[in-house]
């Protein structure tokens, strides 16, 4: 289903034009339009879903079996062996489009593109207090 408003439901249904590089009954990939590097890759539902846990099981399975061709025709086109694959949900995470996308970003040295990667650790007896609520989240 499409939602109305959605720019990518709107590349899905051909009402705006994107430069496609797969697609199937149920997943579409193709160029973002400000790529991090050339070759950066957006994979999506062709149905309509914002966010990654919105998304029918089957459908997703589908979706993430279809990321390692892509990522290594996405290699092989950049001349490249490293790649991030980035899938963002809610705004705070930065995803801008309200439909569930995976990037797949090429990587090269010196790209300049860099990784922020700000760990911390746990006080002592908060990381298991934090997997005693998951686990029990998860009942
Ligand atoms: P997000 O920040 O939501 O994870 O990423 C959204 C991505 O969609 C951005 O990288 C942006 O460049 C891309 N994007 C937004 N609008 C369009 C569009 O109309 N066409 C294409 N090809 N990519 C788009
Ligand atoms: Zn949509």
């Amino acid at each position: 289903m499409a939602a109305p408003n959605c720019v990518f439901c709107k590349i899905v249904a051909g009402k705006i034009p994107c430069l496609r590089v797969y697609e199937d009954p149920s997943v579409l990939a193709f160029l973002d339009i400000g790529p991090l590097a050339e070759g950066h890759l957006l994979v999506i539902p062709k149905d309509h879903a914002e966010r990654l846990e919105d998304m029918p099981t089957d459908i997703l399975a589908h979706l993430v079996r279809q990321l390692p061709p892509l990522a290594r025709a996405v290699l092989k086109v950049t001349a490249t062996d490293s790649y991030n694959l980035l899938q963002n949900n809610g705004k705070t995470s930065g995803q801008e489009v309200p439909h569930v996308h995976f990037h797949i970003i090429p990587r090269k040295a010196a790209d300049g593109l860099g990784y922020r990667w700000l760990a911390s650790s746990y006080p002592a007896g908060r990381g298991e207090e934090i997997r005693r609520q998951l686990v029990a989240a998860l009942a």
